[in-house]
């Protein structure tokens, strides 16, 4: 199944139509033979065009024991101050290493990573919010993100420096934040560290693995047990299912730090221990000054216009717009005005479509609008959902409004199990007939 996934991807065709193919599959599996098992091609022979390195060295599960530990928090900053997932990653970090540490009797840590200018003020934050050690760097020329000094310091500080505060031993998970800069972080130093990326995840949690795939054991027929496997959970297919991935030794290399980039609220903020303490060191490298080729000239701060939660009703609306966008985006707007306190709302699949819109909606279609996992969570007293499925991240920033009326063609979308009114229709009729029932007072 997973291998017809891959087809299609490198066709070009969408996730959508990936997954009803998949459900499809799966159900032919189901019906045809309940038993059936899935034979996995050695990787040789699914991509027989790639280079593929010989199987010739054990699989060495040793490097568990010596040449990693820890688990290491990038802490980003805006404007002087941690942002909250650094703080959320922070708690989970040590809410995993305490299990990991009683589990395998080991005394591993949570070390936070500090970048930027003037960060070392926040080292005792980070140990308030479960580091139990800080490194930083700072420097004037580091007050904002540049992937280059940011990419090389990180991993000057994972791989070649020492002695002394880390025993020489490169990390052996490594934590990211999912914003802007974190995802362009966590792939450049996860690439220059020659691991992987699991990006986007939304659950992660340690615990041992069997894989009885031979194409990853590399031992046909056999399955293996990895410990100390980082699982993490990630929504895929379009939000439908959620992904666990491993980032799993082979038998000719092993893959250091396991590295997840981590979706911002996914996980609760702790609450800051002043009484930590712990050790905070300086990473004080000279940084050359070809790195720094490039000029930041300008910037500019978005402003927090939006704030979708504090409204009665908000009217929100999903790709179902798609064949007149600019029209969609004009009706939404009109049944929000009916209201006195009501503003719109757009799910994630209308902010990364590729629609083109006419300059009077152009400026309504922005990320602050997003409802959902990755944007706003919002419990007003009416949400309108025109034109949305219903994926769980959208779900979960909406399902707590006290009455849902779900507009949909599909008679079965997603949504339709969440809503308390679901009204079966184009939302290009029903929108204006909502509109002007309201105006009139008839509903
Ligand atoms: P679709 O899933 O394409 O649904 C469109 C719906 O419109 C369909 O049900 C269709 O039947 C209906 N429709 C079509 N034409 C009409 C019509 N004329 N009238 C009425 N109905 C019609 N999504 C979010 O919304 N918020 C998030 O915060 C969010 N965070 C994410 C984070 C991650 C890491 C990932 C991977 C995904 C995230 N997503 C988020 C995306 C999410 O998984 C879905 O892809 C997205 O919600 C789908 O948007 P949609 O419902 O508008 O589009």
């Amino acid at each position: 199944v997973l291998q017809d996934v891959l087809e299609r991807e490198k066709e070009g065709k969408n996730r959508k139509g990936a997954k009803s193919r998949i459900e499809k599959k799966i159900d032919d599996l189901q019906e045809n033979d309940e038993e059936a098992e899935i034979e996995y091609a050695p990787p040789e022979e699914r991509y027989p065009e790639l280079d593929h390195p010989t199987n010739d060295k054990q699989y060495v599960e040793g490097t568990v024991d010596g040449e990693y530990r820890d688990m290491w928090v990038y802490c980003e900053t805006q404007q002087g101050a941690l942002i909250d997932v650094s703080r959320e990653m922070l708690g989970k970090a040590r809410e995993l290493m305490d299990g990991y540490n009683e589990a395998y009797d080991e005394s591993e840590t949570v070390v936070a990573v500090l970048v930027g200018d003037e960060v070392a003020d926040l080292a005792e934050e980070c140990l308030a919010y479960g580091a139990d050690r800080v490194v930083y760097h700072e420097d004037e020329r580091l007050d904002r993100f540049r992937h280059k000094p940011y990419t090389e310091i990180f991993c000057h500080m994972c791989r070649d420096w020492g002695p002394g505060w880390r025993d020489y031993h490169e990390p052996r998970y490594t934590l990211f934040p999912a914003t802007n800069n974190g995802r362009d972080l966590s792939a450049l130093v996860q690439g220059e560290l020659d691991s992987g990326l699991a990006s986007d995840c939304s659950g992660l949690y340690i615990e041992a693995a069997d894989i009885s795939n031979p194409a990853k054991t590399g031992t046909p027929g056999e399955s293996r047990t990895f410990e100390r496997v980082l699982h993490m959970k990630r929504p895929d297919f379009s939000g439908f299912e959620y992904s666990t991935i491993l980032c799993i030794d082979k038998p000719h290399r092993d893959f250091h730090p396991q590295g997840a980039s981590v979706i911002p609220g996914s996980f609760e903020i702790p609450e800051a221990d002043a009484e930590a303490e712990g050790e905070v060191f300086e990473h004080d490298t000279d940084l050359p000054e070809e790195w720094f080729h490039i000029e930041v000239t300008d910037y500019d701060q978005l402003e927090d216009g939006v704030d979708l939660a504090g409204n009665e009703v908000v009217v929100a609306l999903g790709r179902g717009i798609g064949e007149q966008p600019t029209k969609g985006m004009e009706l939404g707007l009109e049944l929000v005005d009916v209201f006195e306190e009501a503003d719109l709302g757009l799910s994630r699949g209308v902010i990364t479509a590729s629609y083109e819109f006419d300059t009077h909606v152009e400026e309504y279609v922005t990320e602050e609008r997003q409802v959902g996992e990755s944007g706003q969570v919002v419990e007003p007293e009416l949400y309108i959902a025109a034109g949305i499925s219903g994926a769980i991240q959208h779900k979960v920033g909406m399902d707590e409004s006290d009455t849902i009326v779900a507009i949909n063609t599909d008679p079965d979308a997603e949504i339709r199990d969440f809503s308390d009114y679901y009204i079966e229709g184009d939302l290009f009729e029903v929108l204006p007939r909502l509109t002007e029932a309201l105006k009139e007072g008839e509903l």
